[in-house]
């Protein structure tokens, strides 16, 4: 055998290369624009897709808006206006993005355009970027706001094109993903639309239960009852207690669904799966629930910043608790103590 010959990549090589590992799919992108329009403090998302999101997604959002000088940076490797270095990662990042090169790898991958009108700014302007080709910055007429559009994801990486589902299932993803951002932000008014028929749409008037109503209909948001737990204010803990708040709405033990998609836990306003949580909501139920039945749940768990790790790799929604069994019981009593408040779970033995 010969001995290998190491060449270096050439730039467009890595460039699709690290673009897969950050959109794997029309739901990672849904994902990535629907976090930079909240980041940029918008009140409405309006989210519409075409064909499962493999033709086009649109993204548009009522927020601070990109500036005509700045959108080339928006859409350059590595370019961020959300954090300045390493120092900020350990202090807890605010912002649901940080790295810095979702417009940049979806560019990559897709025909991009970045239009935007700062509230205020006179007119509006957009750039485009094909399969990584940077276009010049023109005017473009345009609401305040800015619109994302991505047409023809994967269209240059026919391997990963290849591996997309159905139009029917990748559509699932993005309506979970969707869904998730619209319940975390009861006061943003968030929409989604497929092939140009409404799926929902929230009211964005701060409420949960309305926000559950829209996505979820009426027999699930009438089923839901509310949590609401803090810390007891003493013991060693009492000044930087590791668990701040657990809040939501969760259902009645008979409301259910065969899969857990329907339990939705957040940590300091980020989606996460971690499975420390919904066992804990499981535990919470102590048998009421039929087997292989998940309730609905949409939990917000506060904890200090600096005792969760978000700095995990962009696509994993898993986060690591410095505290975990604290989270976890503060979750459990959380859920008990609304199902029992609603007479909804039969109080058991105390537990020791
Ligand atoms: P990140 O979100 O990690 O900063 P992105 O590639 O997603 O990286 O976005 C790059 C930059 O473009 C952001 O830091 C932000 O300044 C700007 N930007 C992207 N989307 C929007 C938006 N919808 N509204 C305002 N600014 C945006
Ligand atoms: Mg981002």
């Amino acid at each position: 055998m010969e001995p290998p010959n190491i060449e270096r990549l050439d730039e467009q090589t890595v460039q699709r290369i690290a673009a897969g590992e950050v959109v794997e799919r029309p739901a990672s992108v849904v994902k990535e624009l629907i976090e930079n329009s909240l980041d940029a403090g918008a009140t409405r998302v309006a989210v519409s897709v075409e064909a499962g999101g493999t033709e086009g997604i649109r993204v548009r959002d009522d927020g601070v808006g990109i500036p005509e000088d700045q959108l080339e940076a928006a859409v350059a490797e590595h370019a961020t206006s959300k954090i300045g270095d390493i120092e900020d990662l350990d202090h807890g990042v605010g912002t649901l993005g940080f790295r810095g090169e979702a417009l940049y790898t979806v560019g990559a991958v897709s025909r991009l355009t970045v239009r935007s009108r700062p509230p205020g700014a006179d007119a509006g302007a957009e750039i485009t970027v094909e399969g990584g080709e940077v276009g010049d910055v023109r005017p473009a007429g345009c609401p305040e706001g800015t619109t994302i559009e991505v047409d023809d994801l994967f269209y240059n990486t026919p391997a990963r094109k290849k591996f997309l589902k159905r139009t029917a299932t990748e559509f699932d993803r993005i309506n979970t993903v969707v869904t998730g951002y619209a319940l975390a932000n009861p006061g943003v008014a968030v929409s989604l639309e497929h092939d140009g028929r409404e799926t929902f749409a929230t009211e964005g008037n701060g409420d949960l239960r309305s926000a559950v109503l829209a996505v979820y209909g009426r027999e699930v948001a009438e089923a839901m009852v509310d949590v609401g737990w803090e810390p007891d204010g003493s013991g060693p803990d009492a000044a930087d207690p590791p668990v701040r708040g657990v809040t939501g709405l969760v259902s009645h033990p008979e409301t259910t669904r065969s899969t857990r998609e329907y339990l939705a836990t957040y940590v300091n306003g980020r989606y996460v799966t971690a499975s420390a949580l919904r066992e804990a909501v499981l535990d919470a139920y102590g048998g009421q629930l039929a087997p292989d039945r998940y309730p609905f749940a949409v939990l917000f768990v506060e904890v200090p910043p600096g005792d969760v790790d978000v700095n995990v790799h962009p696509r994993k929604l898993e986060v690591r608790f410095d505290e975990e069994p604290a989270v976890r019981e503060a979750v459990e009593d959380a859920v008990e103590e609304a199902l029992l408040d609603h007479g909804l779970i039969r109080s058991t033995a105390p537990r020791g």
